[in-house]
């Protein structure tokens, strides 16, 4: 039976890298993608030019529906084995001027997006007793980041649950992680000034910011450890030292 990994997210960016990775350990790799179809189906289509197994699937994780049908999808490929939750969207801004729908809208994606692709996936792995769960937060979630209230309190929320998820799912052979990534490059970090990434840069050990296929080595090294549960790997350069 074939081994399936499910990324959300995965048509650029952080989760791009991610499933690319896992597709090239093996994994039959669901490229999940909202708006971007066509650069997830492109990804698809290099990786199996080059004889490893992927597909992309549109689902938005704002819907119930959509994960739903993902999982179910999955399944149906294989034994859905690693499940990345990476799909997110931030939103900045005073917090007198954040509406509650913006409030609504991340949550939705970043955490109750998060929990419910979780709550889907581990139908199967309860009932296989084993799989990797790994959720992408932030550092901004642990640390907290001025202007990011409501993205660092859902990226927070996403830790919380992760930490709640292993002592439930660890019983079943499941293991639930976080990564916690620093400043990434890519489109979410196109709003930063030329000034304000070199900051960004100055303030981190490593002199650098991040690339997604360092995160891309993180989720790579959880999908693999089966002794590691309910821990927040910060993938930051030093940053939150
Ligand atoms: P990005 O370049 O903006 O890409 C976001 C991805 O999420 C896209 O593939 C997008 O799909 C998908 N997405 C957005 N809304 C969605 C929805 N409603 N349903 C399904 N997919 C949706 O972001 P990124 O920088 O790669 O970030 C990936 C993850 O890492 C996010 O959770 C982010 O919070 C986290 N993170 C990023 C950084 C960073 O510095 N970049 C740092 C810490 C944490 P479509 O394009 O197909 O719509």
């Amino acid at each position: 039976m074939d081994r399936v990994c499910v990324v959300t997210g995965a048509s650029r960016g952080i989760g791009a890298a991610v499933a690319e990775a896992m597709a090239r350990k093996g994994y039959l790799t669901v490229f999940c993608y909202d708006q971007h179809q066509e650069s997830a189906e492109k990804l698809v289509r290099k990786l199996e030019a080059e004889g490893f197994r992927a597909v992309a699937f549109h689902c938005d994780v704002g819907s119930e529906e959509d994960i739903i049908g993902l999982i179910s999808y999955a399944e149906n490929l294989g034994a859905l084995e690693v499940v990345v939750n990476n799909a997110g969207i931030s939103e900045s801004g005073m917090l007198q001027d954040i509406t509650p729908a913006q409030w609504h809208h991340v949550f939705s994606i970043n955490a109750r997006g998060t929990a419910l692709v979780c709550r889907e996936a581990a139908k199967g792995m309860i009932a296989r007793k084993s799989g990797r769960i790994i959720n992408i937060s932030s550092m901004w979630g642990v640390r907290g980041a001025s202007c990011e209230s409501v993205y660092s309190a859902s990226k927070a929320a996403v830790i919380g649950f992760t930490l709640s998820l292993a002592k439930e799912l660890g019983p079943s052979g499941i293991t639930v992680n976080c990564i916690a990534p620093g400043v990434i490059d890519t489109d979410m970090n196109k709003g930063y000034s030329h000034e304000e990434m070199d900051e960004l840069i100055r303030e981190t050990p490593l002199g650098r910011i991040g690339l997604p296929e360092d995160i891309a080595h993180a989720a790579c090294f959880l999908a693999e450890a089966s002794f590691v549960t309910g821990q927040v790997l910060t993938v930051d350069g030093g940053f939150t030292l």
